[in-house]
């Protein structure tokens, strides 16, 4: 999967970015792709917004 396992954090506030584990990529109410996961961490849950070609990759189209 491209580098959408990786997301930012609210609780952990790490700028470079948290891995994040049960990732699953998910359509939005506005139509957007995002990957849903939770922080390897603290176990909260995270969001990363995904370009369409980000998301188109990571579905493997
Ligand atoms: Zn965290």
């Amino acid at each position: 999967m491209a580098d959408v396992t990786r997301g930012y954090c609210v609780k952990c506030r790490d700028k470079a970015g948290r891995e994040m584990k049960d990732v699953e990529i998910v359509t939005m109410k506005n139509g957007r792709k995002a990957a849903k996961g939770t922080c390897v961490k603290c176990g909260t849950g995270m969001y990363r917004i995904l370009s369409k070609e980000a998301a188109a990759a990571a579905e493997g189209k």
